[in-house]
């Protein structure tokens, strides 16, 4: 007893992963038990346009409501979820939570868009378009109300699978985002074939632009970069109304971070939304 207690204590994710061990099982047991007893929750962060009209788009983002742990982050258990595959059911549920938000009638009227984080695994998956359909038929929500966010990272692990996915994800009618962008290594060559519809400037860049002169340099030209392709781009990350300002000077087009709104509850989100003109 002492020994499993341990285990479920030791929740932390483990670079010297054993996808056999005592303690992988344990966490993945978690898991599975958090999925079906509800302990997972949905947490929308706003993101704004910077010019012209107020949208209304938000980026769903997991959190785990642990019985003993409290409200568990999600690095502490995305990248254990990624590397034994458990993933993809986080995502299905994630992506079927948003839609049920969708087709609540709380949102019914707003122009709302809400955008879903894929893993490596879900790129891979063969059966992801079908069951995000089936997820989107059940609801009655369009797929032109979700953005998929992708890293660039993800991307680059099998760039042809990768590819091929998008192309069908794409056609589905989802809008695509390169999530995390600048941390990776993709070819721009490679991008520009990509049906991608946005670029998220990593927080690391965004964050250190008020001191860094070679951080607001990369932003800068991941601007131009961006609209030269044809994208809209949008920085992640902001934390103070001067880099929401100096954003808006260099013409980029949405935010996200701290100094708008942090990662809300449904409810909480949808209070702030109703603030907002
Ligand atoms: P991400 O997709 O790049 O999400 C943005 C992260 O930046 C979120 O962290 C958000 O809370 C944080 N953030 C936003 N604005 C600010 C800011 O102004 N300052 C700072 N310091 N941070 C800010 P979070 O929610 O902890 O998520 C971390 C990562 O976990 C996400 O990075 C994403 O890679 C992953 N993740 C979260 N939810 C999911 C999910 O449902 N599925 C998958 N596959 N991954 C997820
Ligand atoms: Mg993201
Ligand atoms: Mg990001
Ligand atoms: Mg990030």
């Amino acid at each position: 007893y002492a020994a499993k207690r341990k285990l479920s204590g030791a929740l932390q994710y483990d670079a010297a992963f054993d996808s056999s061990s005592a303690q992988t099982l344990s966490l993945l047991t978690e898991l599975r038990h958090a999925v079906e007893h509800h302990e997972l929750r949905l947490y929308l962060q706003p993101k704004v346009p910077l010019h012209g009209q107020p949208g209304l788009a938000a980026e769903a983002l997991v959190r785990w409501q642990h019985p003993q742990r409290g409200l568990v982050p999600p690095m502490q258990f995305i990248p254990f979820a990624e590397q034994t595959g458990f993933v993809r059911q986080l995502t299905l549920w994630m992506f079927e939570e948003v839609a049920r938000l969708l087709a609540d009638p709380r949102t019914q009227g707003l122009p709302l868009r809400v955008s879903v984080n894929l893993s490596t695994r879900d790129l891979l998956d063969p059966e992801l378009s079908h069951r995000l359909a089936e997820i989107l038929v059940r609801h009655g929500v369009a797929a032109s109300a979700f953005c998929l966010e992708i890293t660039e990272s993800a991307i680059m692990d099998d760039p042809q699978r990768a590819e091929a996915m998008l192309n069908r994800l794409s056609e589905q009618g989802f809008k695509l985002s390169i999530d995390d962008f600048g941390t990776g290594y993709s070819s721009l060559a490679y991008l520009k074939r990509l049906p991608v519809d946005e670029l998220k400037i990593d927080k690391s860049f965004v964050m250190g632009m008020e001191t860094g002169e070679d951080d607001a340099m990369i932003v800068r030209s991941t601007i131009d970069l961006a609209h030269n392709l044809g994208l809209t781009v949008v920085a992640e990350g902001v934390e103070t109304a001067a880099i929401q300002d100096r954003l808006r000077a260099l013409a980029c087009d949405e935010a996200q971070g701290y100094h708008i709104a942090r990662p809300l509850p449904v409810d909480d989100f949808l209070a702030w939304q109703a603030r907002q003109v």
